[in-house]
């Protein structure tokens, strides 16, 4: 669906989307786990600068590998949004910084409008956790055998602790009579 700057000057644009998965191209290490449902309004907010604020629910399960154990997790996402978007063009005579004064998300748009996908596209990835976790107490995979320790725990930990202790241990004996 496109959103364009011409039906904005006469109407608010509504939009009640299902968005099968494929549509939307992510980024590589996610996937869509179901089909994104999104409702919303789109509306010419300032018709001289060509502002247009796109706000409405979006719903969707996505899919990526935990950053921790590797194991594949699932990422359900239920969020109101409420952005703005600016015309490219007006941006460096806007100001950027004005812009972060006013805690609003904005964004740009070039040419004649928008479309819908990339918003949702937008709206999702803003609101996944910078840090992809199957939960917030993983384990995650064990630095010395590989081992997810959310399945068993392999307890090498405490080996690899006291290898590295006895190399340092080594590596000092052998400086040490220098000093
Ligand atoms: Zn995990
Ligand atoms: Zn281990």
């Amino acid at each position: 669906m496109f959103i364009g700057l011409q039906e904005l000057e006469s109407r608010t644009v509504r939009f009640n989307v299902d968005v099968s998965p494929g549509e939307i191209d992510f980024d590589s290490k996610l996937t869509q786990g179901s089909v994104l449902h999104a409702e919303g309004t789109a509306q010419l907010i300032n018709h001289s600068l060509g502002e247009i604020r796109v706000q409405g629910d979006l719903d969707v399960t996505m899919e990526a590998t935990c950053d921790r154990c590797l194991e594949g997790a699932k990422f359900p996402v239920k969020n109101h949004f409420d952005l703005v978007y600016m015309p490219s063009a007006g941006a460096a005579a806007h100001g950027e910084d004005e812009v972060d004064e006013a805690g609003v998300e904005v964004g740009y748009y070039e040419g004649s409008g928008l479309g819908l996908n990339d918003i949702l596209r937008e709206v999702v990835l803003l609101a996944l956790p910078m840090q992809l976790v199957c939960s917030e107490a993983c384990k995650g995979i064990c630095p010395v055998c590989g081992q997810n320790r959310n399945q068993q725990d392999c307890g090498c930990h405490l080996e690899a602790a006291d290898d590295r202790w006895s190399k340092l241990k080594a590596f000092r004996s052998e400086i040490g009579p220098r000093n």
